[in-house]
């Protein structure tokens, strides 16, 4: 490719709204263009680079077995209805009528299509079946940002896996694991391997692949003595013991003039330390009023909560509806003598007394709590947020906590959706039995902005080969140098003739402004044709990853670049 002729539109300056690197180096090497919020349009060279992330994918999932199929992106409504995701998706799906009464969706995931196509599937010994997509998805992202990291219309490769039993989805699941791992490999991406919330998705197991960053948006409990890694919606860690005193026959309400919060608790003369406090939250779950409890010094994770009880709509009370509920304001609340509201209550109250909570009464609470014996508890919970420092809960050893970006999420789904859609099959015995199904994602832009995120510095991108929109770039010094355009025309022929893709600066501009640009795009090899190398018989090779340059004589600058550039090409497939 000639940049004469490229549209690559370099912007001097930042773009003002760009936070993440990846947004802002994107857009001003001229990958990207925001049409509105959260929809982008994928420039030339974008547009190569996404076709190489596929490409690996592709490769990858036909390289465990999957065959590619190309869905329809609108889909009735009725048949979402059937897996009542109409409502648990409510918040994300596009919707529309096509003018003749028909209910419509855009397509945000494939479940429902994927499993009316496997209804075809009658006999066990047509499975196991891999099938796969990579096509544009919607989802009604309430607020898109960070530029190819959160939006509403974008690429994702899903595959969906059919077994006859939970063994064979087991083996689907551990394909996918491998494959993910080779294909994040492949992109440059150091994506750990964590265990998540399965979230609206539903299913008993899931495993993101995080990649560590300040732009994600997921926060990661990880232990590096022994490895444990999961998501903070899944974490756990483990707590040391407290030793409860005696406690009393029977709570005791004692005044608490302007205590309002658990630290006002623990200086109040006659209060507490945190980890003896019942912590009291007013949440609606679905539209039912639940206490929630939890120790003094813990706070709420809510994805466990909605996991944990499976209410898809969480809610804090608003300060009236407390009062009314419980007679109180926040601050002076407890769970003790509460009737016919439902309470759940985290595992470290579990055994717990000699505890202090608040009385319903403001400015009162009680002492003295014996958990178990005074409170109602309807369901015991994981609901704890875990904190950088605490032990590991397999080790013991401090976790610590990171930010990352969700670059892929694999979910074992079990008979959910075959169950919701009909898709049986006969098993050996002839009798009918659910398709056993998994899932596994991958976002294509995600990822490309998941590559930005780990490999720029000051001057742009730095793309690993892998995935760069070209090879090499060919920098002209000087266009009015008749030896310096032959050169560097019979370097670019021979570099295209033996497959590199090469992209030649024939622009009439600066050289400073060439070097900056091909800086900024992220090209993995530069060659410098000038004349006062050409005057010494060379030309000069840069590699934009280390900033180092060598003299290369003329006559070997052709074969010496094709070496270079075949030898650093992974091999393509399976390790
Ligand atoms: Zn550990």
């Amino acid at each position: 490719m000639r940049w004469s002729q490229a549209f690559i539109p370099t912007l001097r300056d930042d773009p003002a709204d760009a936070e993440a690197v990846s947004h802002r180096l994107l857009v001003r090497a001229g990958f990207i263009r925001q049409l509105m919020s959260g929809h982008y349009s994928i420039l030339p060279l974008g547009f190569r680079v996404r076709a190489k992330i596929m490409g690996i994918i592709r490769q990858e999932m036909d390289g465990i077995g999957g065959q590619e199929l190309l869905l329809p992106s609108l889909h009735p409504r009725e048949l979402w209805e059937q897996t009542g995701r109409t409502e648990t998706m409510a918040d994300i799906l596009f919707t529309l009528d096509d003018g003749r009464g028909t209910d419509l969706i855009l397509g945000p995931t494939h479940e429902e299509i994927f499993a009316t196509i496997a209804r075809e599937i009658t006999s066990y010994k047509q499975l196991p079946q891999l099938w796969y997509q990579i096509q544009t998805k919607f989802r009604d992202e309430a607020r898109p940002k960070s530029g190819l990291l959160r939006v509403r219309e974008f690429t994702m490769k899903d595959s969906y896996s059919f077994d006859v039993d939970e063994a064979g989805l087991d083996a689907q699941f551990d394909n996918h694991h491998g494959a993910y791992t080779r294909i994040f490999e492949r992109l440059g991406v150091p994506a750990v391997a964590v265990q998540a919330s399965s979230g609206a998705m539903g299913g008993s197991e899931s495993i993101e692949f995080i990649v560590p960053s300040p732009a994600g948006e997921d926060d990661i409990a990880h232990c590096p003595a022994c490895g444990y890694a999961a998501n903070v919606e899944r974490a756990t860690s483990m707590l040391e013991d407290v030793d409860d005193g005696p406690g009393l026959d029977q709570p005791d309400v004692f005044p608490t003039p302007g205590v309002r919060t658990i630290e006002d608790l623990v200086d109040f003369e006659g209060g507490a330390p945190a980890n003896r406090q019942i912590k009291t939250l007013v949440q609606y779950l679905d539209g039912i009023p639940t206490l929630v409890l939890l120790r003094g010094d813990h706070d709420l994770q809510e994805q466990k909560l909605s996991d944990g009880t499976g209410a898809l709509d969480v809610r804090p009370a608003h300060p009236e509806e407390i009062r009314e509920l419980l007679g109180a304001d926040a601050g002076s609340l407890g769970a003790v003598a509460v009737d016919g509201i439902k309470i759940v209550a985290d595992h470290a109250l579990a055994g717990r007394s000699d505890m202090v909570t608040g009385a319903n009464q403001d400015d009162h609470h009680l002492r003295g709590v014996d958990v178990e014996r005074d409170i109602g508890v309807d369901e015991w919970l994981d609901l704890r947020a875990v904190a950088a420092g605490e032990p590991c809960p397999v080790c013991g050893e401090p976790i610590e906590v990171f930010r990352g970006i969700e670059a892929g999420h694999i979910f074992k789904y079990g008979t959910k959706y075959s169950e919701a859609l009909g898709a049986t099959v006969q098993d050996a015995e002839g009798e009918s039995i659910d398709l056993v199904m998994g899932a596994y994602g991958i976002g294509v832009e995600r990822n490309m902005a998941a590559v930005v995120e780990v490999h720029n510095d000051e001057h742009g991108i730095v793309w690993p080969l892998s995935v760069a929109p070209y090879e090499v770039v060919i920098t002209l010094v000087k266009m009015d140098d008749e030896a310096t355009v032959a050169a560097g025309e019979s370097l670019y022929r021979a570099l295209s003739e033996a497959g590199i893709e090469v992209l030649i600066d024939d622009r009439a501009e600066r050289p400073g402004v060439k070097f900056a640009d091909a800086e900024l795009i992220g090209i993995p090899y530069r060659i410098t044709v000038g004349p006062r190398g050409l005057g010494d018989g060379v030309v000069e090779l840069t590699e934009r990853r280390s900033g180092e340059s060598e003299q290369i004589p003329v006559g070997d600058a052709a074969t010496g670049m094709i070496e270079r550039v075949v030898g650093a090409r992974q091999p393509a497939g399976p390790a």
